[in-house]
């Protein structure tokens, strides 16, 4: 079996890691739909149950389709260990359970996908885990926040949807000082750009709905560390509590894998070609791409990624009537929040993902009422400035 060990290259991993073959002999990944396994005798049954014999239980602990793809990412994260999870925002839940209890703290950056703010501030708040949000790139606000009952550091890089980035290397220093951990979202680099436990953080989390799948089709997600850290307590929660993956998404999110390299290359070349062009309409104040010169951590990004990734965004001169109007008047890009697909999206952040956040909230977290994303898709980068020009002239 192919495997990180035996310095196969991330292609080759993204295809091949995780695969073993049933007697069938067959060339792709099999499904299995079964919830529960059989044991040969009452001995084994017991001997399963007992842990002293490895094998599968029952699907909600574990089952080969899912396992293939935790071992797909793990080779690609250069992690030890994978759990599979049925969403992103699961990923998140099951690594805090985990890890966490009343009394301890959080950092976390401020700039973060907005469900994980609710679950931080909402939820975990009320069971005495408290959360100080600090700006992303600033690594003395991260140090300013620390505090002796700080447990785990959270961020993404590059931010949605301004792209402002962290350096995961100094972070990851700062959390070892600290003795705490640090975890990375890296659902929008995806490990073909960027693999943060190669950097030193402790976990990384992914959305899998996002270009993991990469066609928009299902909702997953995962959590990569050490065996302790995670194939020990976070599967340990996971298993009790029960956000597992479903065997037909998981199958879905390996044959995301397989062509995920070739999908972040060429969701990165769109969007440096897009990010360019808008840079030069009259009507656009300021374009937010790493891949861009202007780019205030340009250089942090060309070394700490491989490639610049698939989202942008942009402020109009005109505000939200301006922004509005743009994407009112496309007629092939999907108007949705959601990111991460072949299929182009576009969205006004200031009254859709970041709607209710209060005005000052939002002046804090730099979302001009003219600003708009686009999670830049697959699509002939022609089409794509045909049908936005329309609203931008
Ligand atoms: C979408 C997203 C999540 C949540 O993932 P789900 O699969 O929707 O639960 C978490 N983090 C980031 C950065 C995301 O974009």
């Amino acid at each position: 079996m192919p495997d990180s060990k035996n310095n196969h290259n991330f292609e080759t991993l993204a295809i091949r890691a995780g695969q073993k073959r049933t007697a069938e002999g067959e060339q792709s990944e099999p499904i299995f739909p079964t919830s529960s396994y059989v044991f040969s005798s009452a001995a084994e049954a017991a001997a399963r149950f007992a842990g002293e014999q490895p094998g599968n239980i029952y699907s909600r602990f574990t089952n080969p389709t899912v396992r293939t793809f935790e071992q797909r990412l793990a080779a690609l994260e250069g992690a030890e260990s994978c759990v599979a999870t049925a969403s992103g925002m699961s990923a998140i839940l099951s690594t805090c359970l985990a890890l966490l209890k009343s009394g301890d703290h959080i950092v976390s950056s401020r700039s973060i996908f907005g469900s994980t703010t609710g679950l931080f501030t909402n939820y975990l708040a009320k069971l005495g885990i408290e959360t100080s949000f600090v700006d992303l790139p600033d690594i003395t606000d991260w140090q300013a926040a620390i505090r002796p009952q700080t447990r785990l550091m959270f961020l993404e890089t590059p931010s949605n949807p301004l792209t402002e980035m962290a350096d995961i290397a100094q972070l990851a220093e700062l959390a070892r000082t600290s003795n705490c951990l640090l975890a990375v979202d890296n659902c929008f680099c995806t490990p073909a750009l960027q693999q943060p436990i190669m950097l030193g953080a402790d976990i990384v989390i992914h959305s899998a709905t996002k270009f993991l799948d990469g066609q928009g089709r299902c909702v997953g997600g995962a959590v990569l560390g050490n065996k302790d850290i995670v194939g020990e307590e976070v599967f340990g929660f996971l298993r009790t509590a029960g956000p597992s993956m479903s065997p037909f998404n998981a199958w879905v999110f390996l044959k995301g894998l397989e062509t995920l390299s070739l999908r972040m290359e060429a969701h990165s070349r769109n969007a440096l070609a897009l990010a360019q062009w808008l840079e030069q309409q009259a009507s656009v104040k300021r374009v937010y791409y790493p891949g861009l010169e202007s780019h205030p951590q340009h250089q942090l990004a060309k070394t700490q990624q491989s490639g610049f990734g698939g989202l942008l965004s942009f402020e109009l001169e005109g505000g939200k009537e301006a922004g509005w109007k743009l994407i009112d008047a496309t007629r092939m890009i999907s108007i949705t929040a959601n990111l991460g697909d072949t299929k182009t999206t576009i969205t006004h952040p200031a009254t859709t993902t970041h709607g209710r956040l209060t005005d000052e909230q939002r002046a804090e977290a730099g979302i001009d009422d003219g600003l708009v994303r686009i999670a830049v898709g697959l699509e002939s980068i022609e089409d794509l400035k045909t049908d936005l020009v329309r609203g931008l002239s």
